[in-house]
């Protein structure tokens, strides 16, 4: 396992199952940053031939509640799940909702620290951040005509 994550899961009071550790491996291993549950079962069979669809369910819920996932709940689709954002790995969402691409766009610092004083919102800890625009891409404005 990569140092960063066992460091990440270290931190965390967990008991490390095998099953938990290849769950979050698959998902911490995957290009694809926002999967859904079904996809990330079927990541996690292939190497865990015997792991079940509810074992899956079960990790995911319980990597939300200790902070490592973040699930987002999107209009008409099954619910993405992704690496909490540390502080250097903020950013939007632009979803299509033809097809389904998502394009991330990294937020900076500044930006949020900026937006913070434009909204005057005092005595606010930003701890988590999600952000989604939802909207067609260029390919399916196309097919649209
Ligand atoms: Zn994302
Ligand atoms: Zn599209």
């Amino acid at each position: 396992m990569e140092p960063a994550l066992a460091e990440k899961i270290r931190k965390k009071q967990l008991q490390w199952t095998p099953q938990r550790e290849t769950v979050f491996s698959v998902i911490a291993n995957s290009n694809n940053k926002h999967l859904t549950a079904e996809e990330i079962f079927l990541k996690t069979k292939k190497i865990m031939p015997t792991i079940g669809l509810a074992t899956v369910y079960r990790t995911l819920e319980l990597f939300c509640e200790e902070g490592i996932l973040q699930k987002f709940n999107l209009p008409g689709e099954a619910a993405r799940y992704e690496m909490l954002a540390e502080d250097n790995d903020v950013h939007y969402h632009y979803i299509c909702l033809g097809c389904g691409k998502i394009f991330e766009v990294p937020i900076q610092k500044e930006t949020i620290s900026s937006q913070i004083e434009n909204d005057n919102i005092r005595d606010f800890i930003i701890t988590k951040i999600s952000c989604w625009y939802f909207g067609y891409c260029k390919d399916c404005m196309k097919r649209q005509g």
